[in-house]
């Protein structure tokens, strides 16, 4: 059963298609390196197709008829996008759905001190990392500070060619004897990720010399460019991201070498596919949700009732919402649950099993099951759907395969699947493969990016 790459596959007009959204993928990943940013762009490029807020058709009371492009935000931070279909809501959903948090570091709520004239911010990084990759690269600071008055400030800083960077210092290789002997998740430990963002001393008026000049200069910067002070860190929520760019890999510009891909690569695939596809008989749903690296909690998080209020007011807005209908639109859907799966690596061949591993330039993947010893906290999706879904790929030419994460009991993980199947609805885990998960940044698969693109408008046709 061994597949081939699908580069081989393409024709001219394939590659210009492929390339394009590549390049819209990147421009992406640039614009929105948060999920604030991410629901940001989503709402810009929704609107630009004709997507019009569900609060707004709320509040004034109008209905909603088939055909018709909604969206709901939840606190800036989850998206749902809905294009109504001909058939009743009843008889279930198209839904593709995907994360757009990512691994990264949040400043503290009391992030600021000075140690040895240097100004540093503590950090608490969110998901799971190697922290010792996060240490001399330069860092970037991205999210928002809500004032007491109730304004919201946006900040964003290591981003723009002439903007400065901030990063995380690393102990010079010549003293590092010790360090070098300790486990690699000691190298680096959580409370020392503290990113070094100021050097130079506030210069005083008077003669005496100020205590902590250097934080004191640092916080007068603050205070110029974004009206905040010190204690306004206590409600900021403020992330420490890698300021790289979106960078096509390789001589032959195969990959794509960027932060974020897990999971804007199957976020951004689904909302562009959501977009092409235009109304079906079917209700079509792209949902991007948030708090997925910490276990899918919170009120943005897939654990959260807003996906269900959500198709609640759809329903209500059509005129004929009951808990029965409600509960019969949920279970007669179908969703793609769609995360990033880890490609086989050549440079680690002993923590995968190469014919259940997922490839580079295979195209989109489908993974039956996740989890972790013996397939604990899994979905595991039925074999008459995945049969079901084969056809559809089949029939329209989409390039998939099959994969588990590594090797039986060499880890795991978990993704929003199994969530989604408490309502009873056929979901399978899917998405894109990359290298180095996690990571500051990750590499995958141009044509992969195209084929899950290509899959999941088919999905949205004919699931
Ligand atoms: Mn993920
Ligand atoms: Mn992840």
């Amino acid at each position: 059963m061994q597949k081939k790459s699908v580069w081989n596959t393409y024709n001219e007009t394939q590659l210009t298609e492929l390339e394009q959204l590549a390049k819209d993928y990147r421009n992406f990943l640039n614009v929105g390196k948060t999920e604030r940013e991410c629901v940001k762009e989503t709402i810009r490029l929704a609107k630009a197709n004709g997507y019009e807020n569900l609060d707004d058709i709320i509040a004034r009371q109008d209905s909603l008829k088939a055909g018709d492009k909604v969206y709901a935000v939840n606190m800036n931070k989850e998206i749902a996008l809905f294009t109504i279909g001909s058939e009743s809501l009843e008889k279930g959903m198209r839904i593709l759905g995907a994360h757009i948090d990512s691994p990264r570091l949040d400043l503290k709520q009391n992030p600021l001190y000075e140690d040895s004239e240097m100004a540093l911010l503590d950090t608490h990084y969110y998901g799971g990392i190697k922290k010792y990759q996060w240490v001399t690269i330069p860092l970037a600071l991205h999210g928002v500070v809500a004032k007491k008055d109730g304004s919201v400030i946006e900040i964003s800083i290591g981003e723009k060619e002439d903007d400065p960077v901030v990063c995380i210092s690393d102990l010079l290789i010549h003293l590092a004897g010790k360090q070098m002997e300790k486990k690699a998740s000691e190298v680096i430990e959580g409370d020392d990720l503290n990113v070094l963002i100021g050097n130079r001393p506030l210069t005083s008026d008077e003669d005496e010399e100020l205590k902590d000049a250097v934080s004191a200069y640092v916080l007068q910067i603050l205070k110029e460019q974004y009206d905040m002070e010190e204690e306004d860190f206590l409600s900021a929520e403020i992330e420490v991201v890698p300021a790289d760019r979106a960078r096509d890999c390789g001589l032959d510009r195969s990959m794509i070498l960027a932060y974020g891909q897990d999971d804007r690569i199957c976020a951004y695939t689904s909302l562009v596919a959501m977009l092409e596809a235009g109304p079906q008989e079917k209700t079509c749903c792209c949902l991007l949700v948030d708090k997925e690296e910490i276990g899918s909690v919170g009120a943005t998080g897939m654990q959260s009732a807003f996906f269900e209020n959500t198709v609640a007011e759809l329903m209500n807005c059509m005129g004929n919402f009951s808990e029965l209908g409600l509960r019969r639109a949920l279970r007669n859907s179908k969703m793609l649950s769609s995360d990033v799966s880890a490609a086989f690596d050549p440079n680690f061949p002993s923590f995968f099993e190469k014919k259940n591993a997922a490839h580079f330039g295979h195209g989109l993947v489908l993974n039956k099951y996740t989890g972790s010893r013996g397939k604990s906290g899994s979905n595991d999706a039925n074999a008459e759907y995945i049969g079901h879904l084969r056809r559809i790929f089949d029939d329209n030419g989409v390039a998939f395969q099959m994969s588990e994460l590594g090797k039986v009991d060499m880890g795991g993980g978990g993704t929003i699947a199994y969530i989604c199947a408490l309502y009873g609805m056929e979901v399978i885990d899917s998405g894109v493969a990359l290298l180095s998960m996690h990571a500051p940044m990750e590499i995958s698969s141009k044509a992969d990016i195209y084929e899950a693109k290509k899959g999941y408008l088919a999905f949205l046709k004919e699931a």
